[in-house]
């Protein structure tokens, strides 16, 4: 079975790297090894292997830019796909723009302003892919990739389906494919005509917020919790006086109390047992429970109530 996999993956020009470990692959750097890891270059390519691990019931996850993973520290026993980052998005009819799902997420935002469309300047900081963030429904300052999604090409086994923006129940960091567990190959977005020097500015004083709040000179996975209705969840762990607190090399930044930031060295166990001891804290000082935002991939998870 494997041996077919690997052939097609050949004749597809797909990349296969062995027992890679996923911290390499992940902006939190934390993650013990996956036993393949097959990079796609194209939609023909991703069709072709989903195709036969579907088919053949081998385990598998998606991942993008890994900017919203927790790996266990075991690794992940089976195959992680990825589409390259390679390719251009491509600007249709009208205020159209088609990308493959692995490009950067800044990398459309950018092409966005040069081409004069403007909605997703939100979108220039956040170092996700374009499947990765579709899935997510990712969104900041005000925005999220839902406003501007007109479709997604999604695989079913080793066929592409195209599905309108309005089947694809997005809502706040939810969509549809995070039950069907369908992996998102391109996505075509509908954008307005604005002036790109204006599209620019914004997008710089967004990058400026970003640097000045976040704690981007560490490791993380961003916004370790959801926001929970009518909170913020750095807020709740700020005023549980949580700033700073460490288990392990995994701490809540000093600079933003949503970010759990890896210090040097930090184990997925670290990470877990932080999280489980802030939402304890916050749930019996607050009455509000916090829900992660990151996604869990990997071997061995204990539950967040234990
Ligand atoms: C410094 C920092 C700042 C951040 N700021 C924000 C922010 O402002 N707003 C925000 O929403 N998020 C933010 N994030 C989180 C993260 O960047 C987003 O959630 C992003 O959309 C994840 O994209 P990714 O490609 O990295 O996905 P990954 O982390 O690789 O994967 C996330 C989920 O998507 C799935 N997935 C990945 N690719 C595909 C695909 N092609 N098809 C189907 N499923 C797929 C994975 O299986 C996983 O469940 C931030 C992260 C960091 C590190």
């Amino acid at each position: 079975m494997i041996d077919a996999l690997i052939g097609t993956a050949a004749a597809y020009g797909c990349r296969v790297e062995r027992d890679l470990p996923l911290a390499e692959l992940t902006s939190f750097r934390i993650g013990g090894p996956a036993d393949k890891v097959i990079t796609l270059p194209d939609v023909a390519a991703a069709a072709a292997i989903n195709g036969i691990l579907v088919s053949q019931n081998i385990p598998h996850f998606w991942i993008g830019k890994g900017s919203n993973l927790l790996v266990s520290d075991a690794g992940f026993r089976g195959v992680v796909l990825k589409l390259a980052s390679g390719g251009a998005p491509e600007r249709l009819d009208g205020e159209r723009i088609r990308c493959f799902g692995g490009v950067a997420l800044p990398a459309l935002s950018r092409f966005a302003q040069v081409q004069g469309l403007t909605g997703l300047e939100f979108a220039c900081g956040i170092p996700g892919s374009v499947g990765g963030a579709v899935l997510m429904n990712a969104g900041a300052y005000g925005g999220c990739m839902g406003d501007v999604l007109e479709s997604v090409t999604v695989l079913r086994g080793d066929r592409a389906v195209e599905l309108p923006a309005n089947e694809l129940a997005l809502g706040y960091r939810h969509t549809a494919m995070m039950e069907s567990g369908e992996p998102i190959v391109s996505a075509t977005f509908r954008l307005q005509p604005g002036d790109a020097a204006a599209i620019d500015a914004r997008m710089t004083e967004l990058l400026t917020a970003r640097r000045e709040k976040q704690p981007l000179e560490y490791p993380s996975a961003g916004s370790f919790f959801k926001r929970p209705e009518g909170h913020f969840a750095g807020a709740l762990i700020e005023n549980c006086g949580l700033k700073g607190f460490r288990v392990g090399n995994a701490e809540i930044s000093r600079k933003h109390a949503g970010f759990v930031i890896n210090v040097g060295g930090a184990t997925c166990a670290d990470v877990q047992e932080l999280a489980r001891q802030v939402r304890r804290k916050v749930l019996t000082e607050t009455g509000v429970l916090l829900e992660p935002e990151v996604r869990l991939i990997g071997e061995e998870w204990k539950s967040w109530e234990e």
